[in-house]
């Protein structure tokens, strides 16, 4: 069996790689390119592309690619071929330092929101350097950003590396202050922990709304959910396993750190989380993670569902950002540390981050808010769709003490003096996790919980960066000013909890309790993608984003209609799915169904005086559901006309929330109540039991 330190990470132009293929010199250069952002020059781009080249052509690329990430949220690539002429009529193998550092792909059809109309016609794609190219498919990957010639970003990763880039600045402003002199950079670092779904490739390509859509848009509930929550870290089976090793090892090659694999709550889901990167990094592996376990599933004549909520009825699949903060000295800044200054500081990164929590609530709900995720988000399963903090109950404590300038209650029940007393140990608890909260402090780390499974990491952890960003600058600015550091300090920490506590919650997310304490708390509570997603155009989100260089405030407004649009066009898609599911195949069979269960009845009558009641009932019941759905999808179909006649973006996503999706599900609840009653044989496509339990 081959090693993994021998394969892992062969697929990828690493530091080692650079360091044995280019020359001092150049190595140097690209490293403080890479390190520092010092601009690449031309010549050094040049021996950078040939030696990948040489690299990715000896293990089998014969094309390149410039990789990005449209606004769509998925990964975009157009491949081409290293192939030039040579005099003689044959070829050479050919990639400048051009190609590498500038694409220009024709954009034309990737949204951008009017930006480029506005701008520019045409998008380029430019090298990201600290993200290392990789070969998949015979082709030599090269992660871009994509922008348009005027600067505007036309994709995620640009504005992530200004959140960075933000914070990093406002960072080291703190970390002065505490005289901490030493440290250059601080980026931050995640751990996307992804949720998934495998189901049979036979029974899904039977089924149109998967196909579609991604989701199931009828199915009754099986006999068997996953209320036994046998599946739950349970033994994997051996076809799953399989998928998973193999999944594993094409994830290795890519120099992808998979970790930990796992049975997720629902039957037939499943979880991966790699080891945490630098967050750009981490934004790069997800998507590649999320493509490569789809199509490794369909060599395993399996199907990975990254979508938010394939099946009604049991839970749907989220990913889970593990977000922290550190330094290039590898200090983690949000873990409590040995010394008073220490500790103080630690307190003054986590009051920033519920301050930025608290005063941006609706970036980070939006952040995360699509069509498909608004039926996890508030729908009875966590997270809830207001924002909150678990700090767990020590913690808690601790900032109760210092707001009331109490003693603190644990062992020597002393009076807090940041800077002054050390902090008393918190035990970096696992044993009773708050697995309800939208964002939970777990020792070290944030870990912020509403995204979806099918959601590029980017957004949520670019309105995180800068919501903090924009705290530590308040602070810093204050700090500066100060005449008595450590009095400053202690007042700045007691004020920010006082003003903020509100969003801190240790209990259970998931009761109705707390969405009504939370409102009394002046919470917000943004259920859908069409109430939540306008805010990003609201004065202080704007003025906050635009003031750290995150976004412009057209980038802003674009983001907005894209978003939006996305979230028309998907329910949209779904909407004409189900009509089409209903008309073709469901109505036909159940009806179907019913005119041979008459037959039998008026067979059965011709020959005996037996009652029929079960046949006679059935009939009755099933002719009622089908005029149930028949009407029902008539209504769907006017408001698939409806909708095209919307005059604003806005309106037709008010009109998706509060028409489409309601007539989407009266029609999928008589199809459903029909499932129940009518024969197996009969049904035209694969039930639930088939779908979860089949593999
Ligand atoms: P779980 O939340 O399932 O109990 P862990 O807490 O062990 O699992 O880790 C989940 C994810 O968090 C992993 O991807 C892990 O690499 C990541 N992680 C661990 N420490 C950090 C950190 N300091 N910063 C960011 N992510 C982290
Ligand atoms: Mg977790």
């Amino acid at each position: 069996m081959e090693k993994i330190t021998d394969f892992f990470g062969s697929m990828v132009f690493d530091d080692r790689i650079m360091k044995a293929t280019l020359s001092d010199k150049v190595y140097r250069s690209l490293k403080r390119t890479i390190d520092k952002g010092t601009p690449l020059d031309i010549s050094v781009a040049n021996a950078v592309a040939a030696a990948m080249k040489e690299w990715a052509v000896e293990k089998g690329a014969t094309h390149y690619t410039h990789w990005f990430q449209p606004m769509t949220g998925v990964t975009a690539e157009k491949h081409d071929s290293f192939i030039s002429p040579a005099p003689d009529g044959r070829v050479i193998m050919e990639f400048s330092g051009k190609e590498l550092v500038k694409g220009e792909p024709d954009a034309s059809s990737f949204p951008s929101g009017g930006l480029r109309a506005t701008f520019e016609a045409r998008g380029y794609t430019a090298w990201d350097p600290t993200s290392y190219a990789f070969i998949k498919d015979g082709t030599l990957y090269i992660p871009t950003a994509f922008c348009s010639y005027t600067g505007e970003a036309l994709d995620k990763k640009v504005p992530l590396l200004r959140s960075m880039a933000a914070l990093n600045k406002q960072a080291l402003r703190i970390l002065k202050l505490f005289g901490n002199d030493k440290v250059k950079s601080v980026k931050t670092s995640v751990g996307p922990e992804q949720e998934y779904f495998l189901v049979d490739r036979e029974m899904w390509k039977k089924r149109k709304d998967l196909i579609m859509t991604g989701r199931t848009l009828f199915g009754a509930m099986p006999p068997k959910g996953q209320e036994m929550d046998d599946h739950y870290f349970g033994s994997i089976k051996p076809r799953v396993a399989e998928y998973m090793a193999d999944l594993d090892k094409e994830l290795w090659k890519l120099g992808i750190l998979a970790k930990t694999k796992h049975n997720e709550v629902a039957p037939a889901q499943h979880e991966l989380a790699p080891i945490y990167d630098t967050t750009n990094i981490a934004a790069d592996h997800n998507q590649l993670t999320m493509e490569v376990m789809q199509k490794v599933a369909l060599r395993h004549n399996l199907v990975c569902l990254l979508h938010e909520k394939p099946f009604a009825g049991v839970n749907g699949s989220g990913k889970h950002n593990n977000w922290s903060i550190s330094t290039d000295q590898g200090e983690n800044l949000l873990s409590p540390g040995e010394t008073p200054a220490e500790n103080a500081q630690f307190l003054l990164f986590l009051v920033a981050v519920i301050k930025a929590v608290d005063d941006y609530q609706d970036l980070l709900r939006l952040s995360v808010a699509t069509a498909g995720n608004d039926h996890r988000l508030g729908a009875n399963e966590a997270p809830p769709a207001v924002i909150s903090i678990f700090l767990g109950d020590e913690l808690s404590a601790v900032l109760d003490a210092i707001e009331s300038d109490k003693p603190y209650g644990g062992t020597k029940k002393e009076k807090m003096q940041l800077g002054v007393d050390v902090l008393p140990k918190f035990s970096k608890d696992s044993t009773d996790r708050n697995r309800t909260s939208p964002f939970a402090f777990t020792g070290n780390k944030f870990e912020f919980r509403m995204l979806g499974s099918s959601n590029s990491i980017s957004c949520a952890n670019i309105h995180l960066n800068a919501a903090v960003a924009e705290e530590l600058k308040q602070f810093a600015d204050k700090l500066e000013k100060a005449k008595d550091f450590n009095k400053a300090l202690h007042d700045l920490i007691r004020k920010t909890i006082k003003e903020h506590k509100r969003i801190i919650f240790n209990g259970n997310g998931y009761d109705d309790a707390w969405i009504k304490e939370a409102e009394k708390r002046g919470l917000m509570n943004l259920k859908t993608t069409a109430d939540a997603m306008p805010h990003i155009c609201d004065k202080k989100n704007v003025d906050m984003l635009t003031s750290h260089g995150i976004f412009t405030e057209a980038e802003i407004q674009s983001r907005c209609e894209i978003m939006l649009e996305n979230y028309i066009k998907t329910v949209n898609i779904e909407a004409v799915t189900m009509v089409d599911m209903a008309r073709k195949e469901i109505i036909p069979a159940v009806a179907k169904f019913a005119a041979d269960t008459a037959f039998a009845v008026s067979v059965k009558k011709s020959v005996s005086k037996a009652a029929c009641k079960y046949e006679t009932s059935v009939v009755t019941e099933l002719s009622e559901l089908i005029d149930e759905m028949d009407a029902a999808t008539g209504k769907l179909e006017k408001a698939i006309a409806d909708f095209k006649k919307q005059s604003s973006i806005i309106k037709a996503s008010e009109f998706v929330r509060d028409t489409m999706l309601p007539a989407m599900d009266k029609l999928r609840s008589a199809a459903d109540k029909a499932e129940t009653i009518t024969a197996e044989t009969y049904w035209p496509f694969p039930a639930y039991d088939k779908l979860l339990f089949g593999v």
